[in-house]
């Protein structure tokens, strides 16, 4: 796969060592097991597969570029190029502003905007309607644009899907830049539906069975469907896709669950279904299955509690602590800096929105196990931080040293 140029200052000379040498023993990326790190009564189990993916470092490799080849020139980021507040305050820094907030509130005026400034598309894409608003303004939407391949994949799938009079049913954020961007890309090909997670699949399904009656839908599923879209004719023919940091097995189940109404309802055998549901499998990205996967992995070994690194607002940084939650105490953290001491911190309840400051988190035991993982947008340096201060509360900071060596 491409290497990016990534800053330095992103980078960790010790995660770098251990994801080079598990690449190296594990080619086909087969093993999810997790690395073992001792620090004396202390031991970390580092997820097989976290941190940067693809999407992201080429993102951060075009936004820095750019930034470093148009000195002089206005640099906006149409919104937060991803959900990591150091890699966006790092950009602030740098004299780029975004024009909206991640739910999509504008910040700075369109109308300020001038035709040589340069504006950046971030990684989770963006409308075909603000693309639209960029040309009237005299800016080339598609100059500067660091939208992931992967995320384009599910906008792909979606017209060739659409193109086949399948409706597309998209399972994500209503909210989240991304779905919001595979939204209006899929519209204008098919009829498009959102649906955010099984409840709502549940209700969709009812529609589908043609339980629930027509006129509810409008209502039930507002702000959610496509301009005309028509509950007794649009949801007889549907394919799945997704936002590529949901929960890959929730949209499987999703996906299975869409198929088997449809199946029931028109009471199709198996090697008819493909007349009334569209094969989407292919859509999911890789870096959040192997990610999953590796939380999976990790929550095989048996430990004392989880601590996962991201951005408060990172969508597949929470479906990591979703994983870990339902197996151990687990804390979400954006940086080193909310371990306070060995017996406080502060972390995220994603659930309720809010940064809870919790004393007990590290068990008064004489050998404690604790997993570790980042989401897809988290710097590795910002994992090795976490590591330092944690081997540091025990007094062996010097053995991080001592195990990147090891590792080199
Ligand atoms: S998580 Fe996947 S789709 Fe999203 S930016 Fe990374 S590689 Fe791309």
């Amino acid at each position: 796969m491409k290497t990016f140029n990534v800053p330095i200052i992103y980078r960790s000379p010790l995660i770098s060592a251990i994801k080079q040498q598990r690449k190296q023993q594990d080619k086909m990326k087969k093993d999810f097991t997790p690395t073992r790190l001792e620090f004396g009564p202390l031991t970390i189990l580092l997820a097989r597969h976290f941190g940067f993916c693809y999407g992201v470092e080429n993102a951060i490799e075009i936004a820095f570029r750019t930034v470093e080849e148009n000195e002089g020139k206005r640099i906006f980021l149409l919104s937060e190029m991803i959900h990591n507040p150091q890699v966006n305050s790092d950009l602030l820094s740098r004299g780029v502003r975004f024009l909206m907030d991640t739910s999509g509130k504008q910040l700075i005026p369109w109308e300020s905007l001038q035709p040589e400034d340069i504006v950046i598309i971030p990684a989770f894409g963006t409308t075909l309607e603000i693309e639209a608003r960029l040309e009237s303004l005299g800016i080339a939407p598609l100059k500067y644009n660091t939208t992931c391949p992967f995320v384009e994949r599910v906008w792909n799938k979606a017209e060739q899907i659409g193109g086949k009079d399948y409706t597309v049913i998209v399972h994500g954020k209503p909210k989240h830049e991304e779905t919001r961007a595979t939204f209006s890309h899929s519209r204008s090909h098919t009829p498009t539906i959102v649906v955010k997670d099984m409840e709502q699949t549940h209700r969709l399904a009812a529609y589908i069975r043609e339980e629930a009656p027509a006129e509810g839908f409008y209502e039930e599923f507002k702000g959610q469907y496509s301009e005309g879209f028509d509950v007794t004719k649009h949801l007889g023919r549907v394919g799945v896709v997704n936002q590529t940091t949901m929960l890959a097995s929730e949209t499987q189940a999703i996906a299975d669950y869409v198929r088997q109404a449809i199946q029931e309802h028109y009471q199709l055998p198996d090697d008819r279904i493909a007349e009334r549901f569209a094969d989407t499998r292919d859509t999911l990205c890789y870096a959040t299955n192997d990610n999953q996967t590796a939380v999976t992995g990790m929550l095989n070994v048996e430990a004392d509690l989880a601590i996962v690194v991201g951005g408060y607002n990172s969508s597949n940084t929470s479906h990591l602590v979703e994983l870990c939650e339902e197996k151990l105490p687990t804390y979400f953290i954006s940086s080193e800096e909310k371990l306070i001491s060995p017996k406080e911190l502060l972390h995220y309840d994603f659930h309720n929105h809010e940064e809870l400051r919790s004393s007990g988190y590290l068990p008064q035991k004489e050998n404690i196990t604790l997993l570790l993982t980042s989401g897809a947008s988290c710097p590795d340096a910002i994992v090795e931080a976490v590591i330092r201060k944690l081997a540091g509360f025990f007094g062996l900071e010097h053995l991080v040293d001592e195990t990147a060596a090891a590792w080199a």
